[in-house]
């Protein structure tokens, strides 16, 4: 058997084709364009890559883009008075640092200073608590894009054992609270977990977020599963040349899977994606409009 290649950048671009639409409609019918502010404090060139593409998604989308390109020796004082002036600013519906900050800054106090509802990465305690709570939340982008992609396999997950390799703040977590409110029977395995391949054979989904090049192997997988990797890895192969891989040994995974996304052009396309419609959304919210829906088609 061979599984079906779920293609994250289609998908994306139906999303981003979906989300420039509501923004379309906003525009003509509100006045309203959703504007997003960007904020990259140093010159990590990984970091200048991805505001780059967050900056060119945005105003590809026909929505606003407000970067903000600090030095390296800008001081948290000064990067909390930003955060002031964007959360006061009626045309900035999104905030998003781009991490991670220089040392002398400390990460959580700047997060926690962006207004929740303007929090577009989902990563404020607010929105985690309210995502945890199963109240209205922006929740962060990635794990939005994964449930995105399990759905155009199975439209509902209802009922269906999901398994989370991973327990970040970022991916592993928030995911939980979002397969459970799809109503998945969820477990989640992490560093410390036992008998991790037995678990994962459980998954009629397996959601693998752990930063280890191609550790989900063959037989930690049930015939027919969905396998979604949010894996980013870089591996150097025998021919000394570098490559990007998953946390899913993709190849050998896919003789068994029902369906699996691949790394790169999986996961990866979907979070920019889900910036924007938490952006759309974000933006309706502060103006007391309905949040739009973006389901996507099943493939
Ligand atoms: P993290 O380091 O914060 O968390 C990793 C998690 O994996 C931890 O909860 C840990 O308990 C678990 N883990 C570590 N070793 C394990 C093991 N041997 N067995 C089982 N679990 C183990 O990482 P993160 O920020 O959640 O990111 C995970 C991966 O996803 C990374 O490769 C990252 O680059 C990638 N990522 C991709 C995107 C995207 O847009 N595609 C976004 C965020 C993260």
């Amino acid at each position: 058997m061979t599984a079906r290649i779920i293609d994250g950048k289609t998908i994306a671009a139906e999303l981003r084709g979906r989300v420039a639409d509501a923004a379309h409609r906003l525009a003509r019918d509100r006045s309203l364009v959703p504007g997003l502010a960007v904020v990259l404090v140093g010159s990590n060139p990984a970091s200048e890559v991805y505001v780059g593409s967050k900056t060119k998604a945005t105003i590809g989308s026909g929505m606003r883009s407000f970067d903000h390109r600090l030095p390296e020796t800008t001081s948290e004082a000064e990067l909390l008075k930003l955060i002031g002036r964007l959360n006061a600013d009626p045309v900035v519906h999104g905030i998003l640092v781009q991490l991670p900050l220089p040392a002398h800054i400390d990460a959580q106090k700047i997060l926690y200073a962006i207004d929740p509802a303007k929090d577009v990465d989902g990563f404020h305690p607010i929105n985690a608590g309210h995502l945890w709570a199963g109240l209205p939340a922006l929740a962060p982008c990635t794990p939005l894009g994964c449930i995105i992609l399990a759905k155009t396999v199975y439209p509902s997950l209802a009922g269906l054992e999901a398994v989370v390799i991973g327990r970040s703040n970022i991916v592993g977590k928030p995911l939980i609270q979002l397969l459970l409110a799809e109503n998945a029977t969820v477990t989640v395995s992490h560093s410390k977990t036992e008998h991790l391949p037995a678990v994962c054979r459980r998954g009629d989904l397996v959601f693998a977020a752990v930063g280890r090049a191609e550790m989900v192997r063959r037989d930690w997988i049930k015939p027919d599963a969905v396998v979604i990797d949010v894996g980013i890895n870089r591996v150097t192969g025998p021919d000394g040349k570098s490559r990007i891989v998953g946390d899913v040994a993709f190849k050998e995974v896919s003789e068994v899977a029902g369906a699996i996304t691949p790394v790169p052009g999986g996961v990866g396309p979907m979070t920019i994606a889900c910036l924007l419609a938490n952006t759309v959304r974000a933006a309706c919210a502060l103006n007391g409009l309905p949040a739009p829906q973006f389901d996507t088609p099943v493939q």
